[in-house]
Order: C-alpha cells, then structure tokens, then sequence
C-alpha cells in the first residue's frame, strides 16, 4: 500500500533505536558499548549507526570502522550504503557510499604506517611478512644466534614465533606469557629473550614489519601524546565490530586515539569470544565502561532475528553451561516445529555423505546452495566431503583453509614482487634469488650481502659476478629488477613484467607448468583491483582472498555454491541451513584446546557460534569413528569417539536424534573422560611393538 520508499529505519526495535540514535548530532558523541547475543543485530545495528551518522551530516571520510575481516568490511559499508539511498530516496537526493577508513586493525594500521613512516623514522618502502615469512625469519635469527633446535629442546621457530606475538599483543611481560601459557617453555626465558632481540633488530635492518608490528606501531603512536592526538583527529568516529576478540593492544590503540571515547562505538558478545589462542580478552569488552575520561553508555538487545526458536533453546542451553558468562535472555518470534538434529553416523565417509544427500534435498525443496553451509573446527577436517561433493558436482567454496596464495608459484610472483618494493627484506630476497637456475643458498646470500651494503640495488645487481652458469638468465632477471625499480612505473605494470619472466621459469621447474600457470594469470586478474603495488601486496598478505573451490584459484563468484568454513572464519555470517562436522568429543573440544578450564570454555563458546550461524535449519554430525592428523612422528589414525561433552543428556531434549549406527557400531553414546580416550589411543598406538 505504500507508496513512497519504506524509512530503513522503521524495523529497529527500541533498543536498537537508541544505540542508532545515540548522541546523533551531540558535539560531544559519549562512548557507547552494545552487548549482546548472537543475532540479535550487533551488526545490523552497527551498519545504520553509519548511515545515521553521515545522514546527520558526518564525514564519510572521517568515520573508522574497524572489523573483524575484509569481507565484513565491505558487507558492512554496502549495507549502511544501502540504509542511507533509502533516507535518501526519502528526500531526493544523492547518497554517498564509500567509506575509505573501513577494514581490520591490521589492514589500517599498514595504511597509516604508510603515510605516517617517514613521521617515526620507517622506509615507507617496508613490506610486510606473512606468518610464514615471519616464522622462517624467526628460525633463521633462531640459527644465527645458535640456538638450534638440536641443541636442547628448544622450542620450535613456529611456538618461538607464538610466543613473541602473545608477549606483543597481550602486552604481558614474557615471564608471565610463559608461565600461563607456554609452561614447557619457561626455562628458555633467557633465551628466549636474547631471540626476540635480535628477530625485532633483523626486521628493522631488512626494513619488514610482521603482523604484530601493524598493531604495535600503531599502538605506540596512538599513546605518543602528540601524534596520538593528530591520529584520533583524522576521525570523527570510531566504531567497532566484534569487539569481544580484540585484544589488549587493539583496546590500547582505540583508547590512545580517544582518551575520552567521544564518538567511540563498539558491539560484541562475550559468549561468542573464540580468539583467545591469540591473545584477545573479553577484559576488553567487561573494562570498556570505564576505560575513557567520561563513562561508557551501555545498551543491551534481546531479541534474536536471526533463528527459530527450537534452535535459539538449543544453542542457549549449551551456552548456559559455561563457567562464566555474561548472563542474557535472548528470545525470539520465530516459531517453528524442526528442532536441531543431531545425527550418529558410523564414520567420516557416512557422515559425507549423509551431508551431500541433506544439501540437495534443500535445495530440491527450494534453498539455493549459497544459502547453505557446513562448519567445522580445523581446515583439514572437511577433507573426506570435499571429496564426496566434487565426485556428485557440487559445487563449493571453502573459507579460511588452504589458501591459494600458499602454493609455491604463486609465493614466487609475490616475492619478486616484494624484493623489487623493498631490496633490503631478505626472505623475499632469498626466494626471489634462488628462482635464478645456478644459484643457490651460498650465492644467493652472497648476492643479498652485497645488496644489504648498497646504495642503489640496481646498481649493485648489475656489478654482481653470478655463477657462470646463471649467464643469460641472470642478465634477464637483472633487467627485470631494473623494469620494475623504474619510477614511474604504472601499476599493475609490473605484475606483467613479472609474469612474463615467470613463465619460462615455470616452464623449467614443473611439468605442470599449465596449471601453474593458469594461477599466475588468475593473480594478475586480482591485482588489477588494487590501485598500487604497496596496496595489493599489504592487502593480499593481510586478507588473503582465502577461498578455495573444486577449481584451481579463486572461485567464480557467480554461480551458486555451498560455503565450507571453519568456525572461527564463520563469525557474524548466517545462513538458512548449517551443518556441523565431527560434533564428538576431540574435534570439540579439540585434544588440543584441553589443557586447561579456560580452554575448555573456549571451545563450548566455539560450540555456540557454529550453532548460532543457523537460522532455519542445523544439523550437527557425530561419526562414531573419525581420522585424526597427527604429529608426525605418531601418524595419523582412526579413534573412536563420542558426542561432544558440551551436549549433556540433559540438553538431549532440545534436539531430534537421529541414529544411523547399527547395534554393534554404537559403541559408547556417553562422553569419555579425556584420560580414558587418550589412553585408548595411546595402547592403540604401541599395538604393533
Ligand atoms: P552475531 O553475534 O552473530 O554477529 P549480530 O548480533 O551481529 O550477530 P546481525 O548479523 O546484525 O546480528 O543480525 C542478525 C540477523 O537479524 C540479520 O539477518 C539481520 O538483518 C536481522 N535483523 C537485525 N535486526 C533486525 C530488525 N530490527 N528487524 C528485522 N531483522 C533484523
Ligand atoms: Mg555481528
């Protein structure tokens, strides 16, 4: 019956209404803190917040949104872009809708180290490392100084690599890190200390910045009295999503930039904080009411839009167990009849394809396959569906696991890239120098010396003496080097540069050059969609396009196809229907994560994200008998397994049991204590001696 556009502002429940309206056109916005369950519009919220801000006469490019992936950034934007040409539809007029300083902590701290560099003393050349360069800088620094692992048993270059990172961003001394988290380490403190002096001096020579030190540097300049307060000035407003799984460094920047918390907005749920592994706290979400000048205002929502109620009653029963939690109501009008299945299957392979019949038969009833997902705690558990949907051609996409950018050519093209943005940074350096046929670890450090000393790399490559048997070949990369140093050079340019130098290499290396290749071509494609070269490589390296499908690179987004996630990269995403793999005891909670009490509740939380992603339909999967990979050194195996602990008998009722076991196959329905199923494995493991 309406005639005129409906007003977006129109569906917000009240409460809702007031964290939207909260301070709008006040000269001084107080902060704002919302806490609140899973689904019950934190986001949303969030998204028309923006809008309602810019409609009031806010600067689009003075608004600092901060989330917790690329993705939801861009989601984020579109949606309060979509809010605001509704307003303005209302009035006529036109809507603006980009927002520049919208990305994760990470993503924006390169950005202003960019233009803040040449202010604290950095080459604003710096590239930066991924956590595989940074963990192979770590072990070469580890060499160097001699403290090999053969040695004594000293930690790996990976759990060095860790413990510096938590030291970093729970801004903890190392004594304490170690004791509470890394016990097995402690007496290397010395060491351990001696390490990380000289890993932080190698990066600065080599002109890097790892992931830690996008946060680090920012933090410190946010707590310099004078820069601080030019940073906090670039924004009018501060808002952030997720906020339950930042840590304690990311709270200093937001505080540094705003000691006062004006214009200052954050949502998260404290039931749904999974990144402690890395160092967040939900202290941040519980310390945010009094951590400005002036006190936080508090809202809370209680209402659920996302799911029914049979499954809110479930996923609320499993959260109701915890420890500790910030009690909430969450409630909802959906009603429904379907409760959530929980369905005992034999094995992987059953539970497969149990998943890929469930997937058509909702999509014969009318759901497409992208509104459809399935979920699981590790990457490397959704091996046996991939399988099972490529041999039926369904199609799917995967998040958060192997990553296209993690094949070897594709490392080769990023790294030349690197090398020629910054001479001085030596893993990209080292890579880059050894794609040359005849020259090796030697030469190529060698090469990387006389570099380090130089004024003018090119200068410097061209007086290089090269094995003679690089010849030809080393005068085309040298010319190469020379093409890609050129000022000037419009990007993506050198992409091309590089890709025709390339080729003939992968030609020489693989037989499946064609294949390879192919990648190659799809990176190419992606790069044309940055504006620079400083930007494509800070971005791919933060926020990997980190999708794979059946297919070699970066799916086609077009078609229709079902999300393969783990839960971790599945936070803030809904879908009608979800599928939870390996719901047994060991898979969640993880034998990895059960160490501690405080483990344990991280992964009952885990437990509740995945189940709180479903809005009509969930089904959470228990094989009897599932495939563990393991360390090395013991091999993977078979174990038999039994419904996750976080499921009670109690909490039975709120689910539909499905049984598909025979008799005999159904060995234990009760959940082991961790001792018994460990020692089970552990007999089962010296069977043969
Ligand atoms: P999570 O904790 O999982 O991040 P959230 O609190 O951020 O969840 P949203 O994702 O913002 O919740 O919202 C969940 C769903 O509810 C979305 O589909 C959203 O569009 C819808 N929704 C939110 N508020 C309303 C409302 N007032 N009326 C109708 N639908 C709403
Ligand atoms: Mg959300």
């Amino acid at each position: 019956e309406k005639t005129v556009p409906e007003d977006p502002y129109a569906s917000l429940n009240p409460e809702q209404r007031a964290a939207v309206e909260h301070d709008v056109g006040e000269a001084n916005p107080r902060p704002l803190l919302v806490i609140a369950g899973a689904g019950s519009g934190k986001t949303s919220t969030l998204a028309h917040r923006v809008a309602r801000l810019i409609q009031a006469g806010a600067d689009p490019q003075r608004i600092l949104l901060l989330t917790f992936s690329r993705r939801a950034a861009v989601e984020m934007t579109n949606r309060a872009g979509s809010v605001l040409q509704r307003v303005m539809k209302l009035r006529s007029s036109q809507a603006p809708t980009t927002l520049p300083w919208a990305g994760t902590f990470h993503s924006i701290g390169a950005r202003l180290l960019r233009d803040y560099a040449g202010r604290i003393g950095l080459d604003d050349s710096f590239t930066i490392h991924d956590r595989g360069d940074s963990e192979d800088l770590m072990g070469l620094v580890r060499h160097e100084i001699g403290l090999t692992q053969s040695a004594k048993r000293f930690p790996l270059k990976g759990t060095c690599l860790s413990i510096y990172s938590r030291v970093v961003n729970s801004r903890e001394p190392l004594q304490d890190v170690l004791q509470s988290t890394f016990p097995w380490c402690s007496e290397w403190e010395q060491e351990l200390k001696t390490l990380f002096g000289a890993y932080v001096d190698a990066k600065q020579e080599q002109n890097v910045l790892d992931y830690d030190d996008l946060l680090l540097f920012w933090s410190e300049m946010a707590s310099d009295p004078e820069l601080g307060s030019e940073i906090g000035s670039l924004f009018d407003y501060v808002l952030v999503d997720e906020y339950q799984d930042t840590n304690r460094l990311q709270a200093s920047i937001i505080t540094g930039m705003k000691p006062d918390g004006k214009g200052v907005m954050v949502v998260g749920d404290d039931a749904q904080s999974i990144y402690s592994f890395r160092g967040a706290t939900v202290r941040n979400i519980l310390d945010f009411p009094q951590q400005f000048s002036q006190p936080a205002h508090m809202i809370t929502l209680e209402r659920n839009y996302r799911s029914t109620q049979p499954i809110l009653d479930a996923s609320n029963a499993v959260i109701a167990a915890a420890l500790e939690r910030h009690a909430k109501t969450l409630w909802t009008d959906k009603a429904s009849t379907a409760k959530p299945q929980l369905v005992l299957i034999p094995d992987e392979a059953e539970q497969a394809r149990w998943v890929c019949n469930r997937i058509l038969e909702h999509r014969e009833a009318g759901m497409p396959l992208i509104s459809q997902a399935v979920l699981f705690r590790a990457a490397s558990h959704s091996a046996a569906l991939e399988l099972e949907l490529m041999r039926r051609n369904i199609p799917f996409v995967k998040f958060g696991g192997l990553k296209f950018l993690e094949a070897s050519h594709i490392k080769d093209v990023l790294a030349v890239l690197r090398f020629a943005q910054n001479p001085s940074g030596r893993m990209a350096g080292f890579r880059v120098a050894q794609l040359i046929p005849g020259i090796g670890p030697a030469t190529a450090s060698r090469l990387l010396d006389s570099l380090a000393e130089a004024a003018e790399p090119v200068l410097a490559l061209e007086a290089f003496a090269p094995p003679s048997r690089a010849g030809g070949e080393w005068q085309e990369f040298v010319a190469l080097y020379r093409a890609l140093r050129t000022p000037g050079l419009r990007w993506p340019a050198d992409i091309g540069l590089v890709k025709n130098w390339y080729l003939p290499q992968l030609e020489r290396m693989h037989d499946d050059a064609q294949v390879r290749a192919a990648d190659v071509e799809q990176l190419a494609q992606l790069a044309g969609g940055y504006d620079s070269r400083e930007t494509f490589l800070a971005e791919i390296t933060l926020d990997p396009p980190e999708a794979t499908s059946d297919r070699a690179g970066p799916p086609n987004l077009d078609e229709d196809y079902v999300i393969l996630s783990t839960i971790h990269s599945s936070k803030g995403q809904e879908w009608k229907s979800v599928h939870v793999l390996n719901v047994v005891d060991g898979c969640i909670p993880s034998d990895m994560s059960t160490g501690s009490a405080g483990e344990i509740e991280e992964e009952r939380r885990l437990l509740y994200v995945a189940m709180t992603r479903a809005k009509e339909h969930l089904h959470l999967v228990v094989p009897n008998r599932f495939f563990i990979k393991q360390q090395a050194q013991m091999g993977d195996r078979h174990v038999y397994a039994a419904r996750t602990r976080f499921v009670s008998p109690a909490m039975l009722k709120h689910f539909e049991e499905c049984v598909w076991l025979t008799a005999d196959q159904a060995h234990s329905k009760k959940p082991m204590p961790d001792s018994v199923r460990m020692m089970v494995r552990e007999r089962a493991r010296n069977a043969w001696k």
